[in-house]
């Protein structure tokens, strides 16, 4: 079999032309000759080729991506709080009701994890149309969607505006006045350069080396595969007794923070640390982009940074958002801190795991999974050995249950966590 795929070209340029002028070609040109040969329009834009083509539907079957919320009125209490929460001005008071605009509802599942009536419901959402159909050149499958509906929410989208920019407020505000994504970047190099000089202001020589050593390794380090900080990114044959205390500066002024092991998953998870084995994460999503020099276009502009990353900047937003929690005093974690758990035997490694509270007694364990694919195999390893009654997944992917796993948006990880697990909300 053979197999033509045409990828990507400028718009206007006639792609679409081209592949109907190869089904054509494929067919040897003879009119309803094309037994053996499968057309496929996956154009997620603009899929035209059935302008073409022709197609005649001998199937067809409806599309489902995301969800859409709706208000039930009959056990909606008239809070409030879902108008409040969504960021998209999607709730609309009607005389004494609330009601969800449909043509603005992004389907980000806020409001649906918040109310406090459990007045929401959060059904999948039909968006178009599949089919298979018959052309004179082959058989072609391609879908058609609804006026409106769009295949990627605009969460996504400011949540990578957010991964970029990252929330100090001097680069939030350059951002907000300009557009320019640039123009955080270049507060974000400030910042970094006046850190720079600051180490030697409240340290002495010696220190203030040890400390510039551990803050330029630690993007080098969240850029592994596993994470873990390595002494040795600093220096071949640097040992942690040279560098505990340059650490432990960074950790105090909260430059960085970091997420010590624990080996078993029970409360209180202090009592299980291995405080030898830890990872480092910054404060801000932005300064590790900027540490790394990663481009605003490789953000911004497609899925690419949570593969050619591997997920650290991800990883490090999750933890921004674990701890906003923990620092808002609510016992969720002792004293702020981060953990991950490793379980050696199994080879089992969770992103984070977080002690519970009254709401959710045992330690909670979360995986941050880059892009949209769900597979998590050492979550699901570590679900079947210790059953917790939670365990949350979070990614760019809808919100969704499967199991006792909570599938989490990146975007709504706080939000999520005020409610389900500190219980604030
Ligand atoms: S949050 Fe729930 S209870 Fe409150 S107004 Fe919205 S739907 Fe009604
Ligand atoms: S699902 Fe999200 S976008 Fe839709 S109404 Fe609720 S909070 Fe707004």
């Amino acid at each position: 079999m053979r197999e033509i795929v045409v990828i990507s070209g400028k718009g206007g340029t006639g792609k679409t032309s081209m592949c109907a002028a190869l089904a054509h070609l494929a067919s040897g040109g003879k009119l309803d000759a094309g037994k053996n040969i499968v057309i496929c329009d996956l154009d997620v834009d603009a899929p035209d080729l059935h302008l073409l083509l022709s197609p005649a539907p001998r199937r067809r079957e409806s599309f489902v991506s995301g969800n859409e919320a709706e208000i039930s009125p009959e056990i909606c209490i008239r809070c409030g709080k879902c108008a409040g929460l969504c960021k998209f001005d999607a709730v609309l008071r009607e005389e004494d009701a609330f009601v969800i605009d449909s043509m603005r509802c992004e389907g980000c599942g806020v409001c649906f994890h918040l109310c406090p009536a459990g007045a929401i419901a959060f059904p999948e959402r039909e968006c178009g149309e599949w089919y298979i159909s018959d052309t004179r050149f082959g058989v072609m499958a391609h879908a058609l969607l609804n006026p409106g509906q769009e295949n990627s929410g605009r969460l996504v989208s400011l949540l990578k505006q957010y991964l970029f920019v990252g929330g100090m407020p001097e680069a939030v505000l350059a951002f907000a006045e300009t557009a320019d994504p640039n123009a955080a970047r270049r507060v974000h190099n400030d910042l970094l350069r006046s850190y720079n000089a600051d180490f030697s202001k409240y340290a002495d020589d010696a220190l203030a080396e040890r400390i510039r050593r551990v803050w330029r390794a630690v993007p080098a380090n969240l850029a592994k595969e596993n994470r873990k900080f390595m002494f040795s990114k600093i220096r071949e044959s640097a040992r942690a007794r040279e560098y505990e205390d340059a650490l432990q500066w960074l950790a105090d002024t909260s430059l960085v923070c970091p997420s010590t092991c624990v080996s078993a998953p029970e409360p209180p998870l202090i009592s299980h640390e291995d405080e030898s084995v830890f990872k480092v994460y910054l404060l801000d999503v932005g300064l590790l982009g900027a540490m790394n020099n990663v481009a605003a276009r490789t953000i911004l502009d497609d899925e690419v940074l949570f593969s050619s990353f591997k997920g650290a900047l991800a990883e490090q937003f999750a933890a921004q958002e674990i701890l906003a929690c923990g620092q808002a005093g609510n016992g969720l974690d002792a004293g702020g801190k981060l953990h991950y758990f490793v379980n050696q035997a199994t080879r089992t490694e969770i992103d984070f795991i977080v002690d519970g509270n009254a709401l959710a007694p045992q330690p909670v364990p979360i995986e941050v999974k880059a892009g949209v694919n769900l597979q998590a195999k050492s979550l699901s390893a570590f679900v079947r050995k210790y059953q917790p009654p939670l365990a949350v997944r979070t990614s760019l992917a809808h919100p969704s249950q499967d199991g006792i796993i909570e599938d989490v948006p990146l975007y709504a990880l706080g939000a999520y966590f005020q409610k389900n697990i500190a219980g604030k909300l």
